[in-house]
Protein backbone atom coordinates (compact mmCIF):
# COMPACT_ATOMS: atom_id res chain seq x y z
CA UNK A 1 0.00 0.00 0.00
CA UNK A 2 1.78 3.59 -0.85
CA UNK A 3 0.80 6.52 1.67
CA UNK A 4 -0.62 9.06 -0.55
CA UNK A 5 0.74 12.31 1.02
CA UNK A 6 0.87 15.70 -0.42
CA UNK A 7 2.86 18.20 1.25
CA UNK A 8 1.42 21.48 1.32
CA UNK A 9 2.18 23.78 -1.37
CA UNK A 10 2.67 26.96 0.23
CA UNK A 11 2.82 30.25 -2.55
CA UNK A 12 5.86 32.43 -0.81
CA UNK A 13 4.34 35.69 0.11
CA UNK A 14 7.04 37.44 -1.99
CA UNK A 15 5.69 35.66 -5.16
CA UNK A 16 2.13 36.95 -3.97
CA UNK A 17 3.10 40.64 -3.61
CA UNK A 18 5.26 40.30 -6.64
CA UNK A 19 1.90 42.03 -8.52
CA UNK A 20 1.34 44.54 -6.29
CA UNK A 21 4.20 47.09 -8.14
CA UNK A 22 3.34 46.13 -11.55
CA UNK A 23 1.66 49.06 -13.40
CA UNK A 24 1.34 50.05 -16.68
CA UNK A 25 2.35 54.00 -16.36
CA UNK A 26 5.39 53.31 -15.80
CA UNK A 27 6.03 55.28 -12.50
CA UNK A 28 8.65 53.95 -9.95
CA UNK A 29 8.69 57.03 -7.85
CA UNK A 30 9.19 56.50 -4.18
CA UNK A 31 6.77 57.72 -2.19
CA UNK A 32 6.10 58.00 1.41
CA UNK A 33 6.41 54.38 3.45
CA UNK A 34 3.16 54.93 3.97
CA UNK A 35 1.50 55.63 0.71
CA UNK A 36 3.68 52.39 -0.17
CA UNK A 37 2.21 50.68 2.66
CA UNK A 38 -1.18 51.41 0.98
CA UNK A 39 -0.83 48.50 -1.83
CA UNK A 40 -1.40 45.99 0.50
CA UNK A 41 2.04 44.83 1.12
CA UNK A 42 3.70 42.99 4.42
CA UNK A 43 7.24 44.46 5.04
CA UNK A 44 8.96 44.91 8.13
CA UNK A 45 7.35 47.37 10.90
CA UNK A 46 9.22 50.46 11.68
CA UNK A 47 8.89 53.48 14.20
CA UNK A 48 6.14 55.30 13.29
CA UNK A 49 7.75 58.32 12.75
CA UNK A 50 9.42 57.37 9.22
CA UNK A 51 6.12 56.10 8.20
CA UNK A 52 5.52 59.92 6.78
CA UNK A 53 8.79 60.94 5.54
CA UNK A 54 8.76 62.56 2.62
CA UNK A 55 11.56 61.42 -0.20
CA UNK A 56 13.40 64.74 0.48
CA UNK A 57 13.21 64.31 4.19
CA UNK A 58 14.72 61.26 4.16
CA UNK A 59 17.17 61.80 1.80
CA UNK A 60 18.54 64.76 3.88
CA UNK A 61 18.25 62.73 6.80
CA UNK A 62 20.49 59.86 4.76
CA UNK A 63 23.17 62.54 4.00
CA UNK A 64 23.49 63.28 7.32
CA UNK A 65 23.84 60.37 8.80
CA UNK A 66 26.35 58.77 6.32
CA UNK A 67 28.60 62.05 6.64
CA UNK A 68 28.19 61.63 10.19
CA UNK A 69 29.44 57.76 10.25
CA UNK A 70 31.81 57.82 7.56
CA UNK A 71 34.12 55.00 6.34
CA UNK A 72 32.88 52.99 9.09
CA UNK A 73 30.32 51.96 6.99
CA UNK A 74 30.18 50.64 3.45
CA UNK A 75 26.58 50.39 1.30
CA UNK A 76 26.50 47.76 -1.16
CA UNK A 77 23.40 48.08 -3.72
CA UNK A 78 22.42 45.45 -5.65
CA UNK A 79 21.24 46.41 -9.64
CA UNK A 80 17.70 45.96 -9.35
CA UNK A 81 17.09 48.45 -6.29
CA UNK A 82 15.73 51.44 -6.92
CA UNK A 83 17.68 54.74 -7.53
CA UNK A 84 16.57 56.62 -4.90
CA UNK A 85 18.22 53.77 -2.88
CA UNK A 86 21.27 53.23 -5.53
CA UNK A 87 22.40 56.95 -5.46
CA UNK A 88 24.10 56.17 -1.99
CA UNK A 89 25.51 53.19 -2.79
CA UNK A 90 29.43 53.08 -2.74
CA UNK A 91 29.36 49.96 -4.52
CA UNK A 92 26.75 48.54 -6.94
CA UNK A 93 26.98 45.09 -8.25
CA UNK A 94 25.27 41.87 -8.87
CA UNK A 95 24.90 39.41 -5.57
CA UNK A 96 28.27 37.98 -6.92
CA UNK A 97 30.31 41.28 -7.12
CA UNK A 98 28.64 42.61 -4.02
CA UNK A 99 29.57 39.01 -1.85
CA UNK A 100 33.41 40.09 -3.08
CA UNK A 101 33.00 43.31 -1.91
CA UNK A 102 31.64 42.59 1.27
CA UNK A 103 34.91 40.48 2.13
CA UNK A 104 36.96 42.54 0.52
CA UNK A 105 35.80 45.30 2.75
CA UNK A 106 37.69 44.41 5.82
CA UNK A 107 37.87 48.02 7.82
CA UNK A 108 34.26 48.59 7.58
CA UNK A 109 32.29 47.99 10.95
CA UNK A 110 28.88 48.23 9.34
CA UNK A 111 28.28 46.75 5.78
CA UNK A 112 24.38 47.65 4.91
CA UNK A 113 23.49 45.54 2.45
CA UNK A 114 20.52 47.53 0.13
CA UNK A 115 19.96 43.98 -1.88
CA UNK A 116 17.91 40.69 -0.12
CA UNK A 117 18.39 38.17 2.50
CA UNK A 118 20.56 36.09 0.80
CA UNK A 119 22.80 38.44 -0.21
CA UNK A 120 23.21 39.81 3.59
CA UNK A 121 23.49 36.30 4.96
CA UNK A 122 26.29 35.66 2.17
CA UNK A 123 28.27 38.85 3.17
CA UNK A 124 28.24 37.88 6.52
CA UNK A 125 29.28 34.54 6.00
CA UNK A 126 32.61 36.28 4.21
CA UNK A 127 33.01 39.29 6.67
CA UNK A 128 34.82 38.57 10.39
CA UNK A 129 32.29 38.05 13.32
CA UNK A 130 32.65 41.45 14.10
CA UNK A 131 31.56 43.28 11.59
CA UNK A 132 27.65 43.86 11.29
CA UNK A 133 25.74 43.42 8.24
CA UNK A 134 22.56 44.87 8.37
CA UNK A 135 19.47 44.48 6.10
CA UNK A 136 17.32 47.42 6.30
CA UNK A 137 14.07 45.92 5.40
CA UNK A 138 14.07 42.34 7.23
CA UNK A 139 11.11 41.17 4.99
CA UNK A 140 13.10 41.88 2.07
CA UNK A 141 13.65 37.76 1.20
CA UNK A 142 13.71 36.48 -2.23
CA UNK A 143 10.53 34.64 -3.66
CA UNK A 144 12.74 32.01 -5.39
CA UNK A 145 15.39 31.40 -2.47
CA UNK A 146 11.96 30.58 -0.10
CA UNK A 147 10.90 28.03 -2.52
CA UNK A 148 14.04 25.82 -0.94
CA UNK A 149 13.12 24.99 2.33
CA UNK A 150 16.38 23.25 4.16
CA UNK A 151 14.09 20.60 5.55
CA UNK A 152 12.31 19.84 2.46
CA UNK A 153 16.20 19.77 1.26
CA UNK A 154 16.84 16.82 3.90
CA UNK A 155 13.34 14.86 2.83
CA UNK A 156 15.00 14.97 -0.86
CA UNK A 157 18.34 13.82 0.56
CA UNK A 158 16.84 11.31 1.77
CA UNK A 159 14.45 10.27 -0.89
CA UNK A 160 17.42 10.32 -3.49
CA UNK A 161 19.72 8.01 -0.54
CA UNK A 162 16.54 5.63 -0.65
CA UNK A 163 16.31 5.17 -4.34
CA UNK A 164 20.05 5.30 -5.04
CA UNK A 165 21.42 3.44 -1.89
CA UNK A 166 23.97 6.33 -1.28
CA UNK A 167 24.16 9.89 -2.40
CA UNK A 168 27.74 9.55 -2.55
CA UNK A 169 27.83 10.38 -6.14
CA UNK A 170 25.13 13.10 -6.15
CA UNK A 171 26.90 16.68 -6.27
CA UNK A 172 24.57 19.15 -4.51
CA UNK A 173 24.98 22.48 -6.13
CA UNK A 174 22.68 25.65 -5.54
CA UNK A 175 22.61 28.94 -7.43
CA UNK A 176 23.45 31.71 -4.93
CA UNK A 177 20.26 32.88 -4.23
CA UNK A 178 19.28 30.08 -1.49
CA UNK A 179 19.29 30.54 2.16
CA UNK A 180 22.20 29.75 3.96
CA UNK A 181 21.34 26.74 5.30
CA UNK A 182 20.89 25.05 1.85
CA UNK A 183 24.36 26.37 1.34
CA UNK A 184 25.26 24.47 4.38
CA UNK A 185 24.04 21.63 2.98
CA UNK A 186 26.05 21.79 -0.28
CA UNK A 187 29.17 22.28 1.71
CA UNK A 188 28.98 19.36 4.12
CA UNK A 189 27.96 16.84 0.70
CA UNK A 190 30.27 17.52 -1.68
CA UNK A 191 28.91 20.31 -3.37
CA UNK A 192 29.39 23.78 -3.95
CA UNK A 193 27.54 27.45 -4.38
CA UNK A 194 27.46 29.15 -8.00
CA UNK A 195 26.34 32.41 -9.47
CA UNK A 196 24.56 33.08 -12.76
CA UNK A 197 28.12 33.47 -14.33
CA UNK A 198 29.74 30.55 -12.95
CA UNK A 199 27.16 27.85 -12.95
CA UNK A 200 28.74 26.17 -16.13
CA UNK A 201 32.20 25.70 -14.56
CA UNK A 202 29.99 24.91 -11.28
CA UNK A 203 28.68 21.47 -13.86
CA UNK A 204 31.91 20.71 -15.25
CA UNK A 205 33.44 20.67 -11.77
CA UNK A 206 30.63 18.31 -10.16
CA UNK A 207 30.33 16.20 -13.23
CA UNK A 208 33.92 15.57 -12.78
CA UNK A 209 33.58 14.08 -9.17
CA UNK A 210 29.63 12.60 -9.70
CA UNK A 211 27.23 11.23 -11.38
CA UNK A 212 24.46 13.33 -10.73
CA UNK A 213 24.04 16.60 -9.88
CA UNK A 214 21.01 17.89 -7.57
CA UNK A 215 20.76 21.91 -8.74
CA UNK A 216 18.41 24.47 -6.76
CA UNK A 217 16.59 26.21 -6.19
CA UNK A 218 16.33 27.81 -9.80
CA UNK A 219 14.81 24.70 -12.41
CA UNK A 220 15.60 27.79 -15.31
CA UNK A 221 18.88 28.49 -14.28
CA UNK A 222 20.04 24.82 -13.90
CA UNK A 223 18.19 23.57 -17.24
CA UNK A 224 19.80 26.29 -19.25
CA UNK A 225 23.17 25.43 -17.50
CA UNK A 226 22.80 21.67 -18.57
CA UNK A 227 21.71 22.84 -21.94
CA UNK A 228 24.48 24.99 -22.26
CA UNK A 229 27.31 22.58 -21.52
CA UNK A 230 26.10 19.61 -23.43
CA UNK A 231 23.30 18.20 -20.99
CA UNK A 232 20.14 17.13 -23.39
CA UNK A 233 17.06 18.54 -21.97
CA UNK A 234 15.63 14.92 -21.05
CA UNK A 235 18.54 13.81 -18.73
CA UNK A 236 17.37 16.57 -16.79
CA UNK A 237 14.09 16.60 -14.36
CA UNK A 238 12.51 18.51 -12.17
CA UNK A 239 12.02 17.74 -8.44
CA UNK A 240 8.36 18.62 -7.02
CA UNK A 241 9.26 19.05 -2.85
CA UNK A 242 5.77 19.45 -2.91
CA UNK A 243 5.58 15.57 -3.55
CA UNK A 244 7.40 12.33 -2.71
CA UNK A 245 9.81 11.65 -4.32
CA UNK A 246 10.18 14.64 -6.19
CA UNK A 247 6.74 13.16 -8.26
CA UNK A 248 9.14 11.36 -9.90
CA UNK A 249 9.66 7.71 -10.57
CA UNK A 250 12.43 5.59 -9.35
CA UNK A 251 13.76 5.19 -12.93
CA UNK A 252 13.72 8.23 -13.65
CA UNK A 253 15.98 9.40 -10.56
CA UNK A 254 18.33 6.78 -11.75
CA UNK A 255 18.38 7.75 -15.24
CA UNK A 256 18.73 11.39 -15.35
CA UNK A 257 22.08 13.42 -14.76
CA UNK A 258 20.71 16.50 -13.46
CA UNK A 259 17.72 16.74 -10.98
CA UNK A 260 16.61 20.55 -10.82
CA UNK A 261 14.68 21.95 -8.02
CA UNK A 262 11.11 23.18 -8.79
CA UNK A 263 11.80 26.94 -8.25
CA UNK A 264 11.74 30.19 -10.43
CA UNK A 265 12.18 33.56 -10.63
CA UNK A 266 9.09 35.23 -10.48
CA UNK A 267 10.45 38.69 -12.78
CA UNK A 268 12.44 36.81 -15.25
CA UNK A 269 9.88 34.03 -15.69
CA UNK A 270 7.39 36.84 -16.96
CA UNK A 271 9.46 37.12 -20.11
CA UNK A 272 8.21 35.58 -23.42
CA UNK A 273 9.16 34.55 -26.61
CA UNK A 274 6.01 36.46 -27.91
CA UNK A 275 7.96 39.53 -25.94
CA UNK A 276 11.11 39.01 -28.00
CA UNK A 277 8.91 38.54 -31.67
CA UNK A 278 7.48 41.80 -30.66
CA UNK A 279 10.10 43.30 -30.17
CA UNK A 280 12.35 41.74 -33.81
CA UNK A 281 9.15 43.42 -35.40
CA UNK A 282 9.29 46.10 -34.44
CA UNK A 283 13.11 46.59 -35.28
CA UNK A 284 15.08 43.71 -36.98
CA UNK A 285 18.35 45.53 -36.16
CA UNK A 286 17.44 44.96 -32.17
CA UNK A 287 19.77 42.77 -30.27
CA UNK A 288 18.37 40.37 -27.44
CA UNK A 289 19.60 39.89 -24.17
CA UNK A 290 18.09 37.97 -21.07
CA UNK A 291 18.69 36.53 -17.75
CA UNK A 292 19.49 33.00 -17.97
CA UNK A 293 16.65 32.85 -15.24
CA UNK A 294 14.25 32.88 -17.88
CA UNK A 295 12.94 30.02 -18.84
CA UNK A 296 14.63 27.73 -21.68
CA UNK A 297 12.22 28.63 -24.66
CA UNK A 298 13.70 32.43 -24.13
CA UNK A 299 17.23 31.89 -23.57
CA UNK A 300 17.37 30.00 -27.20
CA UNK A 301 15.10 32.48 -28.94
CA UNK A 302 17.22 34.99 -27.28
CA UNK A 303 20.66 36.33 -28.67
CA UNK A 304 22.46 35.91 -26.17
CA UNK A 305 22.10 35.12 -22.06
CA UNK A 306 24.00 35.93 -19.38
CA UNK A 307 24.28 37.30 -15.75
CA UNK A 308 23.49 40.43 -14.22
CA UNK A 309 27.05 41.69 -14.60
CA UNK A 310 27.20 40.09 -18.27
CA UNK A 311 24.29 41.70 -19.30
CA UNK A 312 25.43 45.07 -17.82
CA UNK A 313 28.77 45.17 -19.48
CA UNK A 314 28.11 43.82 -22.73
CA UNK A 315 24.95 46.70 -22.74
CA UNK A 316 27.41 49.38 -21.86
CA UNK A 317 30.05 48.45 -24.33
CA UNK A 318 28.34 47.85 -27.30
CA UNK A 319 28.43 50.81 -29.98
CA UNK A 320 26.25 53.83 -30.39
CA UNK A 321 23.02 53.80 -32.09
CA UNK A 322 22.57 49.53 -31.08
CA UNK A 323 19.37 48.83 -29.83
CA UNK A 324 18.93 46.42 -26.97
CA UNK A 325 15.78 44.48 -25.61
CA UNK A 326 16.48 43.26 -22.35
CA UNK A 327 15.15 40.21 -20.38
CA UNK A 328 15.99 41.20 -16.59
CA UNK A 329 14.93 43.23 -13.29
CA UNK A 330 13.54 46.92 -14.80
CA UNK A 331 15.03 48.87 -12.31
CA UNK A 332 17.98 47.82 -13.75
CA UNK A 333 17.01 48.18 -17.25
CA UNK A 334 16.17 52.01 -16.69
CA UNK A 335 19.48 52.86 -15.47
CA UNK A 336 21.41 51.28 -17.85
CA UNK A 337 18.71 53.31 -20.48
CA UNK A 338 19.16 56.04 -18.82
CA UNK A 339 22.87 56.13 -18.28
CA UNK A 340 23.69 55.29 -22.12
CA UNK A 341 21.04 57.42 -24.00
CA UNK A 342 23.20 57.22 -27.50
CA UNK A 343 21.65 53.49 -27.33
CA UNK A 344 18.07 52.20 -27.91
CA UNK A 345 17.42 49.85 -24.86
CA UNK A 346 14.39 48.67 -23.27
CA UNK A 347 12.76 45.85 -20.80
CA UNK A 348 10.98 43.42 -22.90
CA UNK A 349 8.32 42.99 -20.95
CA UNK A 350 5.56 46.42 -21.43
CA UNK A 351 4.74 46.07 -18.08
CA UNK A 352 6.53 47.43 -15.14
CA UNK A 353 6.90 45.07 -12.89
CA UNK A 354 9.92 45.66 -10.71
CA UNK A 355 11.01 42.53 -8.18
CA UNK A 356 8.85 43.26 -5.44
CA UNK A 357 11.41 41.29 -3.02
CA UNK A 358 14.16 44.08 -3.73
CA UNK A 359 11.44 46.89 -3.84
CA UNK A 360 11.53 46.51 -0.21
CA UNK A 361 14.40 48.33 0.69
CA UNK A 362 12.32 51.78 0.54
CA UNK A 363 15.12 54.80 1.50
CA UNK A 364 13.10 55.01 5.15
CA UNK A 365 14.14 51.82 5.82
CA UNK A 366 18.03 52.48 5.04
CA UNK A 367 17.74 55.92 7.04
CA UNK A 368 16.47 53.67 10.18
CA UNK A 369 19.07 51.56 10.23
CA UNK A 370 21.97 54.53 9.58
CA UNK A 371 20.39 55.86 12.71
CA UNK A 372 20.53 53.20 14.32
CA UNK A 373 24.00 53.20 13.42
CA UNK A 374 24.70 56.46 15.13
CA UNK A 375 22.70 55.66 18.42
CA UNK A 376 25.39 52.44 18.92
CA UNK A 377 22.40 50.16 17.14
CA UNK A 378 22.63 46.99 14.67
CA UNK A 379 19.41 47.40 13.29
CA UNK A 380 18.34 44.23 11.45
CA UNK A 381 22.20 43.00 11.65
CA UNK A 382 21.79 39.01 9.76
CA UNK A 383 24.20 36.91 12.00
CA UNK A 384 24.49 33.09 10.48
CA UNK A 385 24.26 31.01 13.21
CA UNK A 386 28.29 28.87 13.46
CA UNK A 387 27.60 25.48 12.27
CA UNK A 388 25.80 26.98 9.35
CA UNK A 389 27.96 29.70 8.76
CA UNK A 390 31.00 27.04 8.27
CA UNK A 391 29.64 24.66 6.19
CA UNK A 392 28.12 27.47 3.78
CA UNK A 393 31.45 28.71 4.06
CA UNK A 394 32.90 25.61 2.20
CA UNK A 395 30.35 25.97 -0.67
CA UNK A 396 31.19 29.49 -1.27
CA UNK A 397 35.07 28.62 -0.98
CA UNK A 398 34.61 26.06 -3.56
CA UNK A 399 32.90 28.34 -5.96
CA UNK A 400 35.79 31.13 -5.71
CA UNK A 401 38.20 28.32 -6.45
CA UNK A 402 36.26 26.82 -8.90
CA UNK A 403 35.58 30.60 -10.54
CA UNK A 404 38.36 32.61 -9.63
S1 LIG B 1 14.84 39.10 -9.23
FE1 LIG B 1 14.07 37.01 -8.80
S2 LIG B 1 15.82 35.86 -8.00
FE2 LIG B 1 16.35 38.08 -7.91
S3 LIG B 1 15.77 38.69 -5.80
FE3 LIG B 1 14.01 39.13 -7.15
S4 LIG B 1 12.73 37.24 -6.99
FE4 LIG B 1 14.77 36.72 -6.20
Amino acid sequence: MTTAFTKQTIIPITELEQSAFCQTDGNLRTKTLEEEFSAGVRWQKVPTRYLKLTPEEISEGIAFARNEIGEKAVLLGHHYQRDDVIEYADFTGDSYKLSKMAAAAKDAKWIIFCGVHFMAETADILTSPDQNVLLPNMAAGCSMADMAKPTDLLDCWDELESVLGTTERVIPITYMNSAAAIKAHCGKNGGLVCTSSNADKAFDWALERGDKILFLPDQHLGRNTGIAVGIPADDMAVWNPHLPMGGLSEAEIKRVTVLLWQGHCSVHTRFTVAQIDAARERNRETNIIVHPECTQEVVAAADMFGSTEFILQTVATAPAGSSWGIGTEISMVRRLAANNPDKDIFCLDPVVCPCSTMYRIHPAYLLWVLEGIMSGLAINRIEVEPETRRNALIALERMLEVAG
